[in-house]
C-alpha cells in the first residue's frame, strides 16, 4: 500500500543527475526525458527526490532504455518510503538493541516524528535480516576477515528464539566470534544436521583453514555428523553445556543441606520474644509460629534496637538478626551455593558465640582478637540490605568496601561485647 503523506508535509527538495550521460550504445550525448518524483522519510525529516531520467536522442538501441541516475539507490532502496538512514536504524535497533516493533515504532515517531505502521516495519526488518545475512556470507569479507588465522575453531548448537518456534540451528567460529551460517530445521534428524556440518566443510575448504576443534553440547546428531565430516578434528563438550548440566544436581544437593540447617536453627522468635520482655518492651502478639522453619520471604517484625544497645539484651537481638539474615538468604547460583555460603556463616556465628562464651569464663581478650578475621571474605557476597551502624570501626570495613553482611555484624558485636 502506497505511503499516505499528510497534505501539510514540509519536504526537503533533492535532486538528482545522471552523472555518465553518454548514451551506452552508441556514445551520445543523451537527453532529459523525464522526472521521477519520490518521497521517503530520513531522520532528518521528510525528502522529495526528484530522478532526473535519461535516454539517448538516437534512434539507437539506447532510445528505448531509460537511465536513472546513479546515486538513487544509495539514498533509498526502489518503494521503500524511508532511506538509508532510517533502514539502518530500524536494523539496530531491532537486532543489535533487542526492541520490539511496536517500540521501534514508539521510537521513530516520537523521536523523528517518522509515522509508519508496524507491517512496513516488520517488512523493513526483514529486508535488513537477508541484507546482513548475505553480507555475512559474502565470501571475499570472509576470506579478508581469516586471512591472518591459522585455525579455526566451530561450534554448533540449536535454539528456539521464541517457545514453539522451530529450533534454529547455528554454526559460530570462535576465533573470530563470528556467526557463519544459521537455519531452522523443523525436524533436526541426524541426515539434516549433518548436512548443515556439510556445509560448513565447504567453508572450511573455500578458507583453506585447518579446525583445531570442535564444540556442541554433544547431541548424538552433532557427534555422528561432526565424526563424519571432521574425522580428523578433535570434538568438546562445551563448558558453558557443562557447568549447566552439572549445576542442575549441585544446586538439589545444596537445596536439601539448607533445608536440613534450616531444621536446626530455630527458635529465633522465641528468643527474641524472651529479650524483648526481659528489656519491657513488648513483644510483638504473633508468637504461635515462632518456632517455625524460618523461611524466604517471610515477612519478620522488625526488632527495634533499644537506647541500651551495648546490652547484652541487644547482643542477643543482634545475634537473633543475622542469624535470621543468614537462613534467608537465597542469592547466589551454582557457582556460589546459597548452602554452602549459609553453612560457612552459621559456623562463624557459632564460633563467633563460643568465644564470648569463653571470655565470660575468663578467656585471654588478646587470643580472642586474633581469632577476628577469620570471618572470610568469601561469604561476602551481597545478601540483602543490612544496616550499616559503627562502619569503619571493624577491620575488615576497612579492607573491603563491600556492604556489611550479619557475619561481619556478629563480629563486631561480639566484639563490642568482649569490652564490657
Ligand atoms: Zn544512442
Amino acid at each position: 500500500m502506497p505511503y499516505h503523506w499528510p497534505k501539510d508535509t514540509d519536504f526537503a527538495l533533492w535532486e538528482l543527475d545522471v552523472l555518465d550521460r553518454d548514451c551506452p550504445v552508441c556514445g551520445r550525448f543523451m537527453h532529459i526525458c523525464d522526472h521521477r518524483y519520490r518521497h521517503f522519510h530520513s531522520l532528518e525529516g521528510p525528502v522529495e527526490l526528484v530522478c532526473k531520467l535519461n535516454h539517448c536522442p538516437d534512434a539507437c538501441q539506447g532510445h528505448k532504455k531509460t537511465i536513472s541516475p546513479e546515486l538513487e539507490m544509495t539514498i533509498a532502496l526502489p518503494k521503500m518510503a524511508i532511506a538509508w538512514d532510517v533502514f539502518c536504524w530500524i536494523g539496530h535497533r531491532r537486532f543489535s538493541r533487542h526492541w520490539s516493533i511496536a517500540q521501534i515504532q514508539a521510537e521513530l515517531s516520537d523521536q523523528y516524528h517518522i509515522k509508519i505502521s508496524a507491517d512496513s516495519i516488520g517488512r523493513y526488518i526483514q529486508s535488513y535480516q537477508v541484507m546482513l545475512a548475505a553480507r555475512q556470507e559474502y565470501p571475499t569479507t570472509l576470506r579478508q576477515q581469516y586471512k591472518s588465522v591459522d585455525e579455526i575453531i566451530l561450534c554448533i548448537d540449536g535454539l528456539q528464539p521464541e517457545k514453539g518456534h522451530e529450533t534454529l540451528y547455528v554454526v559460530r567460529e570462535l576465533t573470530q566470534k563470528r556467526v557463519w551460517f544459521a537455519e531452522p530445521l523443523i525436524s533436526a534428524t541426524a541426515q539434516e544436521v549433518r548436512r548443515l556440518i556439510a556445509r560448513a566443510k565447504q567453508w572450511v575448504e573455500s578458507l583453506d583453514k585447518k579446525v583445531g576443534l570442535w564444540l556442541s553440547d554433544r547431541q548424538d546428531a552433532f557427534v555422528t555428523g561432526i565424526a563424519a565430516e571432521f574425522p580428523d578434528v578433535p570434538h568438546r563438550y562445551c563448558d558453558n553445556h557443562f557447568l549447566r548440566d552439572v549445576a542442575k544436581p549441585v544446586l538439589e544437593v545444596d537445596s536439601h543441606a539448607k533445608v536440613t540447617m534450616r531444621k536446626k536453627v530455630r527458635g529465633l522468635r522465641k528468643i527474641e520474644q524472651t529479650v524483648l520482655k526481659q528489656q519491657g518492651a513488648e513483644a510483638p502478639k504473633d508468637m504461635t509460629a515462632a518456632d517455625a522453619q524460618p523461611t524466604a520471604g517471610v515477612e519478620v517484625p522488625a526488632v527495634s534496637s533499644s537506647p541500651k544497645t551495648d546490652s547484652a539484651e541487644a547482643v542477643v537481638l543482634d545475634y537473633c538478626a543475622a542469624v535470621r539474615g543468614i537462613v534467608n538468604d537465597d542469592q547466589g547460583g551454582p557457582l556460589h551455593p546459597p548452602g554452602l555460603r549459609m553453612a560457612e556463616a552459621l559456623s562463624e556465628v557459632r564460633e563467633s558465640i563460643q568465644r564470648n562464651l569463653d571470655e565470660k569464663k575468663g578467656g585471654s581478650p588478646r587470643s580472642n582478637l586474633a581469632a577476628w578475621p577469620v570471618v572470610s571474605t568469601e561469604v561476602s557476597t551481597p545478601c540483602g540490605p543490612t544496616t550499616r551502624r559503627s562502619e569503619g570501626t571493624s577491620r575488615r570495613s576497612r579492607k573491603s568496601r563491600q556492604p556489611l553482611n550479619p557475619e561481619a555484624a556478629v563480629v563486631r558485636f561480639a566484639r563490642r561485647s568482649s569490652r564490657n
